[in-house]
């Protein structure tokens, strides 16, 4: 396990553009590795190369569905269809939440650990996380787009 520290909201490296991967090296495959540890640890949904201070366009996403680990290098949306109105959170930006609208359904195309080309086609919570993962890479967050803050209600005094 290499569980690494998480950048805040505020830090500059979040705001900044990500570089392609150009080598599908061991050097990308312990990032990779990283990525997954550190997002596990935190019991996160997805985590982009920026949030550790790596400025390449990496993802991690695991939305505990069938797709299990899902790795993306170089991802671009490519198609994206519907919207989706839901509660968004960040690991960079920690006990908070947004309520964003996103595409319902999107499609992603990416390279995988080794450089292979691939598609992915995400709906609902998953397409959610990889238009959100997707905007670290430019610099963009959660915050930037949300319609408005979910502020928890205090508990009521007790009534009838
Ligand atoms: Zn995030």
């Amino acid at each position: 396990m290499a569980v690494k520290e998480i950048l805040k909201i505020g830090n500059d490296t979040l705001r900044k553009t990500s570089h392609p991967v150009e080598k599908f090296n061991l050097r990308l495959w312990l990032l990779l590795r990283d990525m997954a540890d550190t997002m596990y640890k935190a019991e996160g949904v997805g985590l982009a190369g920026p949030q550790i201070g790596i400025l390449r366009r990496v993802v991690v996403i695991d939305v505990q569905d069938d797709h299990g680990l899902i790795e993306l290098v170089n991802p671009e949306i490519i198609a994206a269809e519907g919207e989706q109105g839901g509660p968004e959170g960040c690991l960079s930006v920690p006990g908070r939440q947004g309520f964003v609208y996103r595409p319902q359904k999107v499609t992603v195309r990416a390279q995988d650990r080794h450089g292979k080309v691939f598609e992915l086609t995400g709906e609902d919570l998953l397409a959610r996380a990889l238009c959100h993962e997707i905007d670290h890479l430019d610099g963009k967050m959660y915050v930037d787009i949300e319609d408005h803050e979910i502020v928890e209600e205090e508990d009521e005094e007790e009534q009838e």
